[in-house]
């Protein structure tokens, strides 16, 4: 782009986020690298749970944040690219430390790799750590990420431990150490026995490999993974495991390979801890530095099946794949909602309470508690499922601004990369959000999908706002992130979400016609 004052692209931005007529054009400025980009007049959330400050400019230089409230007329006038934050918030760009790639969900319907990727930057995610997936394609996405030719978040590769054919240890040595001359960024583990975690956990230290792990109902429980130094434990397996008075209760029809009989019993694991050892499985965590990256959002319709199935953003945004790989199931994984009973759904209430009370305990115990959404499963979209995963932090007892912490700081030091990353800080790599609103006053702005926001006499305030007895209130809706920004190169939000709205009518229009001639 040019570099002189008629020539700039300036981004002039709707007060209420994704309207029609918005939606309509795309700024000439999106999927765009240029030498430096100004943000201007913007609130900032720093990353770190500090309270918000503002209104600052904020200069991008070459993708990094050169400076703070620093810029003058002239710096500004230099830029090729000016965003107007007037009204907004920005905070660093979100780490997904719990995702797959996905080119289908169900079987032989495809699914464009582009839908994923659009609805995570739309949600505000600029990293991903894939814990398991396509290891070849996902490091060849890596580099197209990086060297921006493709538009996608950052990637970090943590591949699941092959235990090979005969799963000696020998053989899991020599595959992390192939892996890991490959390029692997870390390790998934699940699902092993204690010589071959022992294995893994050697193997992984003596290469500098993190590693993140899916502790199944097995052999090995957190207790394990916590002596033997793993980086973070996902989901809520293993933790509760390790507070058992001996094994959980399982009724002699018990099959593992079931997964109603899986999941359903799952919900009753937490209330079978005994609470005094769970206080100190916590502690172990804690001394040991351990993170936790609960992913409350993945189980939420095991709690509550009528809201999982009914969400607003399925009818444009929901792709025939996952829709189909959605419905009941034995074959698909996480598709296991045949006949699922209140019983089950309170046992599952249950449990979050329990589960994120530990959380908030390990937390403020010191705990590194970080946010991932594992979406493409059990009715949880992309994108939408870490905007979720967001509000049930809160739900957990955090204040917003630790959730903000959970999803961006803390993503940055699980993945090590503390010292360029989450934080909205010169020298810093520029990942940034511009959201229409603030999120510290209702989390669901970040919802790709935008969310109900309260206007009086046409503008947007809070719901407690004093009303006088002629104020004209509206519920509309707004918020929404404007500009997901990676590398300092302006991702149009609204733009992103129309093109999967395309997407999925195209792949629905398809499927109609392909399915049209067969019996
Ligand atoms: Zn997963």
């Amino acid at each position: 782009m040019k570099v002189f004052a008629a020539g700039l692209a300036i981004a002039t931005l709707l007060t209420l986020g994704t309207t029609a007529a918005q939606q309509a054009q795309t700024p000439t400025i999106h999927a765009k690298a240029g030498r430096r980009l100004v943000i201007r007049n913007a609130m900032v959330i720093y990353g770190n749970a500090k309270p918000p400050y503002g209104p600052v400019d904020i200069v991008v230089q070459d993708g990094l944040i050169s400076s703070i409230n620093g810029s003058s007329e002239a710096a500004w006038t230099a830029a090729d690219t000016v965003i107007d934050a007037t009204g907004k918030y920005v905070m660093p760009g979100i780490v997904n430390a719990h995702m797959h790639w996905h080119e289908e969900r169900q079987t032989g319907v495809p699914q464009p790799i582009q839908y994923e990727r659009n609805l995570y930057l739309a949600a505000g995610v600029t990293t991903v750590r894939e814990v398991g997936g396509d290891f070849d394609k996902s490091k060849r996405w890596q580099a197209e990420s990086n060297a921006h030719t493709i538009v996608a978040p950052r990637i970090l590769v943590y591949p699941f431990v092959s235990k090979g054919r005969s799963g000696s240890p020998a053989e899991i040595r020599t595959w992390i150490r192939e892996i890991k001359q490959k390029g692997a960024d870390g390790l998934k583990i699940i699902g092993m026995d204690r010589d071959q975690l022992e294995a893994i956990m050697d193997e992984a230290h003596k290469l500098g490999l993190r590693t993140a792990t899916h502790i199944a109902v097995e052999e090995t429980t957190a207790k394990d993974y916590i002596e033997l130094g793993v980086n973070s434990i996902e989901h809520f397996y293993g933790v509760a495991d390790a507070a058992l008075s001996g094994i959980q209760a399982f009724p002699p029809d018990m099959n593992y390979s079931n997964e109603i009989h899986r999941f359903g019993r799952a919900g009753e694991l937490y209330a079978q801890a005994d609470p005094a050892k769970l206080h100190k499985v916590i502690d172990q965590m804690v001394e040991r530095g351990v993170a936790w990256d609960p992913t409350f959002s993945i189980y939420e319709a095991s709690r509550d099946l009528v809201r999982a199935q009914n969400q607003p953003w399925f009818r444009d945004y929901l792709h025939p794949s996952m829709e189909e790989y959605f419905k009941g199931s034995s074959e698909n994984h996480g598709s296991y909602f045949f006949g699922w009973t209140s019983t089950q759904e309170a046992r599952w209430k249950q449990q979050y309470r329990i589960w994120m009370d530990a959380v908030r305990e390990f937390a403020s115990k010191g705990g590194l508690v970080t946010t991932g959404d594992d979406a493409g499963y059990i009715y949880s979209m992309y994108g939408f499922g870490i905007s979720r995963e967001l509000e049930l932090h809160e739900e957990a007892g955090f204040h917003p601004l630790e959730v903000i912490e959970h999803a961006t700081w803390n993503g940055a030091r699980l993945l090590g990369m503390e010292d360029r990353l989450g934080k909205v800080r010169e020298g810093f790599i520029a990942d940034l959000l511009v959201v229409n609103g603030n999120p510290l006053e209702n989390l669901k702005l970040l919802n790709p999908y935008g969310a109900d926001v309260m206007t009086i006499n046409g503008r947007q305030a809070s719901n407690y706002s004093p009303l006088g007895p002629n104020d004209k209130v509206q519920a509309v809706r707004g918020g929404g992130i404007e500009w997901t920004i990676k590398d300092g190169i302006p991702y149009h939000v609204p733009t992103l979400m129309r093109e999967v709205k395309e997407m999925v009518s195209r792949a629905r229009a398809q499927r109609v016609h392909s399915t049209a001639g067969q019996p």
